[in-house]
C-alpha cells in the first residue's frame, strides 16, 4: 500500500501512549509522576478526559497546529503507527499478568 493510499489514523485507545509518556517531552506535563498521565484511569484503561483531551494526543489536531514538523500528514500517521506498535510491545503485559486480570490493560 502506498503513503498516499494509508487510511487515516485511527487510536484504538489500548492506552499505550498513555503510559509511555517519559519517552516525549511534549507529554511531560501529563506525568503523574510514574510515567503514566494522570488523566489515565487505571481502572478502566482509558483516557478519563478523552473528549476534552490535550491537544497532543489529538493526531489530526496536533498536526494542524503544527506540532509536528518536517513530516506530510500521510508520513505523520505511518510515523505515528509504528510508535503505537512499538509501545504496545514494550508495554505488553506479562503472561502472568494477562492470567490474573483476563485482559490487556489499557485495552477497549
Ligand atoms: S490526556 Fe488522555 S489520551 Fe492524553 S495521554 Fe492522558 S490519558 Fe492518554
Amino acid at each position: 500500500m502506498t503513503s498516499a493510499a494509508m487510511p487515516p489514523f485511527a487510536c484504538d485507545r489500548c492506552g499505550a501512549c498513555c503510559r509511555s509518556l517519559a519517552l516525549h517531552a511534549l507529554y511531560q506535563p501529563l506525568d503523574r509522576g510514574d510515567g503514566v498521565c494522570r488523566h489515565f484511569d487505571d481502572a478502566s484503561g482509558l483516557c478519563a478526559v478523552y473528549a476534552e483531551r490535550p491537544l497532543q494526543c489529538r493526531i489530526d489536531a496536533a498536526y494542524d497546529a503544527g506540532l509536528v514538523g518536517g513530516l506530510t500528514r500521510s508520513e505523520y500517521h505511518a510515523a505515528t503507527r509504528a510508535a503505537c506498535d512499538a509501545l504496545r510491545a514494550r508495554t505488553a503485559p506479562s503472561p502472568q499478568q494477562e492470567g490474573e486480570t483476563g485482559r490487556v490493560p489499557g485495552a477497549t
